[in-house]
């Protein structure tokens, strides 16, 4: 059977290059040079029948995910996604309602984040799919990686995991752009990433990248309705932010919000020195979790 991860990374290793590439093949986008004082962002999603949205989903809920699992990316970066092409492929029987829909999912989300269209490709295909490749900016000093975790930090979520692809969360769900923004402007996160795959697998990309271990307190992750930890550990599709503090600006944070209201970012552990992720229960005891996610494969 193929291997995700290994897929990836024996891409990656072959990988053409050039050497003023600042982050390429591993984090949640690519971080290219763009001027003195910004960073360009590009990310691309494939989203396919069966496997993004079941058959027969609403046509402007796939465009809509289509893009926000993007503008998701370029928000774990911490940045503002800027312009989309946008590629369909579609079966011969395809109606020009479905594809009306679409777009009306995709340039809903589009104008919401200030994304423009800009071109795509059109093709036939026995299944529908969508490829879109977003770009964003970032300014240098608001770059968080998935790489800087430190032992000590705090672990954050966003908002409630599990049980996404039950719900019509993962066709609605808003791209954290707004929280990401803030978290870099007001407290500069150390690592970053989008649960697309799993709180067990995307910490676990944190970990392995800033060769880290992590504690998480069952009792504190927060879940969607209808779920438990282990939803939140592996179902994914929730495109929630998972961030790391350093212990001060995680004290400052939990009383910012104390006071304002805005957000609720949710505490749900902390990094450690030693490695792996272990799971504190809820009933008392703990736990060694296998650290991997959601994969294709
Ligand atoms: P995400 O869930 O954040 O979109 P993925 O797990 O899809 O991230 O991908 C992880 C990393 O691997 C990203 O940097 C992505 O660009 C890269 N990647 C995935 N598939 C390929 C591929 N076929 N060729 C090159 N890079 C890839
Ligand atoms: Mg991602």
């Amino acid at each position: 059977m193929l291997s995700e991860f290994k897929l990836i990374d024996g891409i990656r290793r072959k990988a053409a290059f050039r050497p003023d590439v600042i982050v390429g093949i591993g984090d949640d986008t690519a971080v290219l040079p763009y001027g003195s004082s910004k960073y360009l962002l590009l990310t691309t999603d494939m989203t396919a029948e069966g496997v993004h949205f079941k058959k027969g989903a609403k046509a402007a809920g796939i465009g809509h995910k289509a893009l926000a699992r993007n503008i998701s990316d370029i928000a774990a970066m911490g940045g503002m996604p800027t312009y989309a092409v946008v590629s369909i492929g579609l079966p011969k029987r395809t109606t020009q309602r479905f594809v009306e829909g679409l777009y009306s999912g995709i340039n809903t989300l589009a104008n919401r984040f200030s994304v423009a269209v800009v071109g795509g490709d059109t093709i036939a295909s026995p299944h529908v799919v969508i490829n879109i490749a977003l770009l964003g900016q970032i300014r240098k000093k608001d770059l968080v990686l998935r790489r800087g975790a430190k032992p000590g930090d705090w672990i954050f979520v966003t908002g409630p995991l599990g049980r996404a692809w039950k719900t019509d969360k993962h066709l609605t769900f808003t791209p954290r752009v707004a929280e990401a923004r803030f978290l870099v402007e007001r407290f500069k996160p150390n690592a970053m990433i989008d649960i697309s795959d799993g709180l067990a697998g995307d910490l676990g990309h944190i970990l392995e990248q800033s060769r880290v271990g992590a504690e998480l307190f069952e009792q504190q992750i927060p879940c969607n309705p209808g779920a438990g930890s282990n939803n939140a550990l592996y179902d994914g599709e929730d495109f929630e932010l998972l961030f790391t503090l350093n212990p001060a600006k995680a004290k400052a944070l939990l009383s910012w919000q104390e006071k304002s209201r805005r957000w609720f970012f949710y505490p749900i552990g902390g990094i450690t020195k030693a490695s792996g992720l272990r799971l504190q229960k809820a009933g008392g005891g703990s736990k060694l979790l296998t650290v991997k996610g959601f994969t294709h494969f």
